[in-house]
C-alpha cells in the first residue's frame, strides 16, 4: 500500500496531543499536514488560550491548526427543537433509581466533525467515496501509561498513528518536555460541564473559575428534567438528571476531598483516546450498581428500560482485568490493533463494525 497522502494530528489540546504537536514542531518527529481540532464551543477559557498560542507555533513550523464544530453542545442540549446527542448525565429515576444516559456526545461532536474533515482535506467530502489506499495517517496522543486506549479509526481513510507510545514517552516525560518548553499550564481539555468530572475538578472550578462555575451549575439546574424537547414534546418527566455523580445539584454537592476517590479525573476529552470515557472513580462504583437508562433525554417517546443486564455504565465500560490488558499490549506489540477499552464511536476495535444502536442490549443494559 502507498504511504498516507495526508499526515494529521488529532489535536485535544491537552498535554498529551500537545505534546506531539510541538514534537513535530521541533521536528522530533515528521511535520503534520494539519492538526484537526474539534469544539464543542464549551471548553474551559484556558483551552481556547492554549490552542491559540499552539496556532501561532505551529503556523511557524508550517502545520496549520484547523477548528471543526458539529454545534455548541451546551445550547444544543437546552435547545428544544434540536435533536441532541446526549451527554453521560447521571439519572436519578422516579423510585430512586440510579443510571447514567448514554453518551453520544464525543462521537457527535468530535469523531464524527473529525473524520469528516479528514475526507474533505483528502479530496473526498461525504458522500464521495474514498478510493482503496487512499488515506491519511492521523497522530493520536496517547502516552505509554494509556496504551489500551491505543486504536484504529474504524474506517480505512484514516490510519491512527501513536508517536507517544513509538518514542515510549509517558504522561509524566510529556509533562517534563511542555516545562522544558515553557508550556506548563496546558490544561485538560473537556466541556465546562462534563459529568465525567470528579470532584477535584468542580472544586477547582469553583475556587478558580467563577465564570465558567455559575455556567455549569445553571445548566445543571437547566437539564433536571432531560432534554427540553422531552418536554415540550409532552413527555412526563420520568427522573431528574444531574452533572454531578451524587445526582445532587452541582451547587449544594459534596465537593470535599475523599479518600481514594478525589482527585482522578480522567484527563480529558479525546476523540479517540477518549478518556473522559474512562470512569471516574465514583462512577466506576456506580458500575457495580447501576440503572441505565435508555434515550431519556433525545427520544420524546422512548421508555427507559429499568431493566436487569450486565453492568455496563453508557459508553463506560470498566477498567480492563489485567488478563485482557495485557492480551491488548500483546496485540499492540506485535502491529495489531490496539484494543479499545471505550470507543466513543461505537466500535470496538478488533471487533467487526458497529452493532446498530437500535438492534438491542447494549451498554444501555443494567443491574440492580
Ligand atoms: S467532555 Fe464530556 S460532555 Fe464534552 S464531549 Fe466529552 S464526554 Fe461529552
Amino acid at each position: 500500500m502507498a504511504g498516507p497522502s495526508l499526515r494529521l494530528l488529532s489535536l485535544g489540546a491537552g498535554v498529551q496531543s500537545t505534546t506531539v504537536l510541538l514534537l513535530a514542531c521541533d521536528g522530533t518527529i515528521p511535520r503534520f499536514d494539519y492538526a484537526v481540532f474539534a469544539d464543542t464551543r464549551w471548553e474551559p477559557a484556558a483551552v481556547y488560550a492554549n490552542l491559540r498560542r499552539l496556532r501561532l507555533e505551529a503556523a511557524e513550523a508550517g502545520i496549520a491548526v484547523l477548528k471543526v464544530c458539529a454545534g455548541d453542545i451546551r445550547a444544543d442540549a437546552l435547545d428544544p427543537v434540536h435533536r441532541f446527542a446526549s451527554m453521560p448525565l447521571f439519572v436519578k429515576g422516579p423510585n430512586g433509581e440510579r443510571g447514567m444516559a448514554r453518551r453520544q456526545c464525543t462521537s457527535e461532536y468530535k469523531v464524527r466533525p473529525l473524520k469528516a474533515k479528514a475526507r474533505e482535506l483528502l479530496g473526498y467530502p461525504h458522500p464521495s467515496r474514498v478510493p482503496k489506499g487512499v488515506y491519511a495517517a492521523q497522530a493520536i496522543g496517547i502516552s505509554t501509561d494509556e496504551f489500551h486506549r491505543a486504536k484504529d479509526s474504524g474506517v480505512n481513510y484514516l490510519k491512527n498513528t501513536f508517536p507517544l507510545i513509538e518514542l515510549g514517552w509517558t504522561r509524566g516525560d510529556c509533562i517534563a518536555y511542555l516545562r522544558r518548553r515553557g508550556w506548563d499550564q496546558v490544561a485538560r481539555s473537556s466541556c465546562v460541564g462534563c459529568p465525567f468530572h470528579g470532584n477535584h475538578t468542580w472544586r477547582r472550578m469553583r475556587d478558580e473559575r467563577p465564570a465558567e462555575w455559575a455556567a455549569a451549575v445553571a445548566f445543571d439546574y437547566a437539564i433536571r428534567k432531560g432534554h427540553p424537547a422531552a418536554n415540550t414534546a409532552g413527555q412526563p418527566p420520568r427522573g431528574e438528571y444531574f452533572i454531578h455523580h451524587s445526582r445532587v445539584a452541582l451547587d449544594l454537592a459534596d465537593l470535599r476531598p475523599r479518600r481514594g476517590g478525589d482527585g482522578a479525573d480522567p484527563d480529558g476529552c479525546s476523540p479517540w483516546g477518549c478518556r473522559s470515557g474512562h470512569p471516574t472513580p465514583e462512577s466506576a462504583r456506580e458500575g457495580s450498581r447501576v440503572i441505565a437508562t435508555r434515550r431519556y433525554l433525545d427520544a420524546p417517546n422512548a421508555k427507559p428500560r429499568w431493566a436487569a443486564g450486565p453492568a455496563l455504565l453508557a459508553g463506560t465500560p470498566g477498567p480492563a482485568a489485567p488478563a485482557r490488558d495485557q492480551r491488548q499490549r500483546d496485540r499492540y506489540a506485535v502491529g495489531g490493533r490496539g484494543g479499545a477499552a471505550c470507543d466513543p464511536d461505537g466500535r470496538r476495535a478488533g471487533h467487526g463494525p458497529a452493532r446498530p444502536r437500535e438492534s438491542g442490549p447494549s451498554w444501555e443494559g443494567a443491574t440492580a
